[in-house]
């Protein structure tokens, strides 16, 4: 049975999307059954694991509105290495839709119990906010991965970010926990992210994963590609950093 985790940090531009393809990918080197959902209407996720977002005939749209199954909706990618239910600019109406509809918040967790036995891992990228979408992701997952950048700010999203899991694992979805904080695009020269990165770590211990991303420019020129880093450049030092990670997450999970 799958192990599901939402990439989920209310800031934009902080790495989810990149953390969700490189470690599905990642994943999928160390033979683990990845399937990649994206549920950011920007489609970033889709585009970045070589799936066209205006070619698909479903899409994670339609499985929240019910229409089709995760099954008969998601695609392979085989340059990635893993599946896809896929998003596009379709999915920024589904907020509204999903308002009046049954288990508007479950809806996600409803429609993917039925595929869970064809995954070790199921990575949801989530959108930048806290939003009916996000919730959506919470309530199926296992847990929350969440990318962040060792910047001063950084530390007062992440209460937020911190707060929404407590409730939501008080309220919602008991087997919801924080997994851990990675920090990405780090520069380990610059005096300030080394501070916070301390900080991070006094603050939340083992909850900082051991690995950490460095920024690298093959990482952000991948997507242009239609490929993760891992993929399409295996020997930088960001896809290395993302193949480590993946192993983390395998020896994390077995702790779960
Ligand atoms: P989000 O999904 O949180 O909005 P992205 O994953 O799209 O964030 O990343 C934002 C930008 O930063 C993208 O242009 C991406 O290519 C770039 N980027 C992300 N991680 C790295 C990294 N480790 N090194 C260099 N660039 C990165
Ligand atoms: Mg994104």
């Amino acid at each position: 049975m799958a192990r599901i985790f939402c990439i989920a940090n209310q800031k934009g531009g902080v790495g989810k999307t990149t953390t969700t393809v490189n470690l599905a990918a990642g994943l999928g080197q160390i033979g683990q059954r990845v399937l990649v959902i994206d549920l950011d209407p920007q489609g970033n996720a889709t585009m970045g694991s070589g799936v066209d977002k205006r070619g698909l005939k479903a899409t994670v749209y339609d499985v929240l509105l019910g229409s089709v199954s995760v099954r008969d909706s998601r695609v392979r990618s085989d340059k990635a290495g893993y599946d896809v239910l896929g998003a596009n600019r379709e999915l920024a109406g589904a907020e509204i839709e999903l308002v009046n509809l049954e288990q508007r918040d479950r809806r996600l967790k409803v429609a993917l119990t039925p595929a869970l036995d064809d995954y070790d891992f199921v990575l949801i990228d989530c959108p930048p906010s806290l939003s009916l979408l996000t919730l959506n992701g919470l309530n199926c997952a296992h847990g929350v991965i969440v990318p962040m950048q060792c910047e001063y700010f950084a530390l007062e999203g992440l209460s937020d970010l911190v707060n929404t899991i407590k409730q939501v694992h008080a309220n919602l979805n008991r087997d919801l926990q924080l997994i851990g904080l990675l920090r990405v695009m780090f520069d380990p020269r610059i005096t300030l992210q080394q501070q916070v990165s301390d900080q991070l770590k006094a603050h939340f211990g083992d909850k900082v994963f051991n690995s950490m991303i460095p920024r690298n420019v093959r990482l952000a020129e991948a997507p242009s590609y239609g490929l993760p880093g891992v993929v399409f450049d295996p020997a930088s030092r960001g896809a290395q950093a993302f193949v480590e990670f993946a192993q983390e997450m395998v020896e994390r999970v077995k702790a779960l």
